[in-house]
């Protein structure tokens, strides 16, 4: 299916789409479609479109499409308006130019220049900087932009915003007037319209301004969540939602994989479906999908757009897509067929205004929700057990326990006796709300002979390596760091086994301690286990 996305009607080199590849992007985004084809034949362009579109890969693309490897002095600039963004997008344009080895160098202030000067001698295809500290390394001669061909003001509202107006121009002018020039931007105020009339040669001008499209008559909600917080957050909403059948949606393939596996490690039945599934496969995630083995079926949106099944009671955006018509489209699958469904959205604080562009394009409120609390966990929680009490209470069977229960009765609160029977009841399935260590917990979770393996919902990106899960479970219980065994960091989350003596108390220690200065939800690896069954 790779195949017939429409990044392969941009004739891209074969190192590029291999490194699109492996971002997992299916297909571009409106921004990327729009201006990669006018960049490639070296037109300048303007582009506005939100925050959290897609705009880095649209000029990173066309950047690696067109510079020359190993010239030795930068051939594109990029500019941009703080320290984490040059970071950012150095981090993607180096990612989306593995494999042409294109040398990408992000440059900011408050890192040593000497460094910088060390690493610019060995030679950099690509600069990523902030206008300051680049205006800095042109007066010291360590930096030359003789050779540069492509440079890009990157968020230049925002660079206009801090000031950086005067630095850009000086830049400009120390840069080849046959340079291709690019220019980025969420808004479009006059003092960025007049630079790029004075600095840009007829420029293709490109907005996406999100297009009016009707959503469907459902409840729309968001819900703010940091970084850290986002897995955890989707656990409680499943909880203390009554999810019959969820589809989760990510960004990108590996997105839709990654989350899987976690979902997958917490116990909920959940599947998966991207483009690289062949037919076969995907027949049989969407059979199981609709017979209602798997509750919750992760998608990218290529994957999904066949995907028609009745009764999808809830619609869950992972990542909020960069597009209104994508989240029509994935919202338009739940609430079909007269049917009410729910819409859930959960968003970085940053992404706000890209929010409310998705609200005008819909014409409708997308409301704010707090995230559920463990008590309104604990609450659906008895509510299910609720409706099974109900349901029971229908049931013949129960004439035969009648006699039993009056005859404790007579000696006990009645009301202890049905709340006794509920104790066993929740007990006896492994679930019993309360989180007192249970033997069955340590079973099947996957770890050697002897051992428990145990999940951390924080890894690699969160800056996690094994020393510090060994320090952390050695300060935290005051077993020997000797004795824990296996470690596995995965890019969001991480597995450590301990010795099956210590489990219990590894668990009560490390269930409410921090890992990186994060409290981090640590649990026993859990085999798949029904949702919301006993
Ligand atoms: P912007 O600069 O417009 O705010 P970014 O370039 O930072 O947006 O992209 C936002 C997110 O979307 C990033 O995580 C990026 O990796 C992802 N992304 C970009 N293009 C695509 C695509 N074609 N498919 C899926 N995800 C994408
Ligand atoms: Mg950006």
């Amino acid at each position: 299916m790779g195949s017939e996305s429409a990044f392969s009607t941009l004739n891209l080199d074969a190192d590029i789409m291999r490194a699109i590849d492996d971002m997992g992007f299916e297909e571009p985004s409106p921004i990327q479609s729009k201006s990669i084809p006018p960049l490639l034949e070296g037109r300048d362009l303007i582009g506005q479109a939100q925050t959290g579109t897609g705009k880095t890969a649209a000029f990173a693309i066309p950047i690696l499409q067109r510079i020359e490897r190993y010239s030795g002095t930068p051939q594109a600039l990029v500019l941009t308006p703080t320290r984490e963004l040059a970071i950012q997008v150095s981090e993607e344009i180096s990612r989306l130019g593995r494999y042409k080895s294109t040398r990408v160098l992000p440059i900011y202030g408050g890192q040593p220049i000497a460094r910088q000067i060390r690493t610019l001698k060995r030679g950099v295809d690509v600069v990523v900087g902030t206008p300051g500290r680049i205006l800095d390394h042109i007066r010291r001669r360590t930096l030359r932009f003789d050779q540069l061909r492509m440079l890009v003001l990157d968020e230049a509202d925002e660079m206009l915003d801090m000031g950086f107006i005067d630095d850009i121009r000086t830049i400009l002018q120390e840069t080849p007037s046959e340079r291709q020039t690019l220019l980025f931007s969420a808004t479009m105020p006059q003092p960025i319209v007049r630079l790029a009339g004075q600095y840009m040669h007829d420029p293709v001008r490109i907005a996406i301004r999100p297009e009016q499209v009707s959503a469907p008559d459902i409840e729309q909600v968001y819900y703010e969540v940091r970084p850290h917080e986002r897995f955890e957050a989707l656990c409680r909403i499943i909880d203390s939602e009554a999810v019959g059948r969820a589809i989760i949606f990510c960004r990108t393939k590996r997105g839709v994989d990654e989350l899987t596996e976690q979902l997958r490690v917490r116990g909920y039945p959940a599947d998966s479906i991207h483009g690289d599934l062949d037919q076969r496969q995907r027949d049989r995630v969407m059979s199981s999908f609709r017979s209602g083995d798997t509750e919750l079926l992760v998608a990218t949106d290529v994957a999904a757009r066949g995907v028609d099944v009745e009764q999808v009671t809830h619609v869950i955006n992972w990542d909020i897509p960069t597009d209104p018509e994508s989240y029509v489209h994935r919202i338009g699958r739940t609430g079909r067929a007269g049917r009410t469904g729910t819409a859930m959205t959960l968003i970085h604080p940053k992404e706000n205004r890209l929010l409310k562009a998705m609200e005008r394009a819909v014409k409708a409120r997308i409301k704010r929700r707090p995230i559920p609390t463990l008590a309104d966990v604990a609450e659906r929680q008895r509510g299910i057990v609720r409706e099974r009490l109900l349901q029971a209470l229908q049931d013949d069977r129960l004439k035969s326990y009648r006699g039993l229960i009056e005859e404790l009765a007579e000696e006990y609160d009645s009301i202890d006796v049905g709340a006794a029977a509920l104790v066993l009841l929740l007990d006896s399935a492994g679930n019993a709300g309360g989180p007192s260590p249970k033997d069955e917990e340590f079973e099947d979770t996957g770890a050697e002979d002897g051992m428990v393996r145990f999940f951390i919902n924080v890894g690699r990106r969160q800056n996690v390596g094994p020393a510090q899960i060994v320090r952390s479970i050695a300060e935290d219980t005051g077993i020997s760091g000797a004795l824990v065994g296996k470690i596995d960091i995965l890019d969001n989350f991480s597995f450590v086994e301990v010795p099956r003596h210590t489990a219990a108390e590894v668990w009560r220690a490390m269930r409410n301690s921090r890992i990186g200065g994060d409290t981090v939800s640590f649990e026993p690896a859990k085999p798949a286990r029904k949702n919301g069954s006993f």
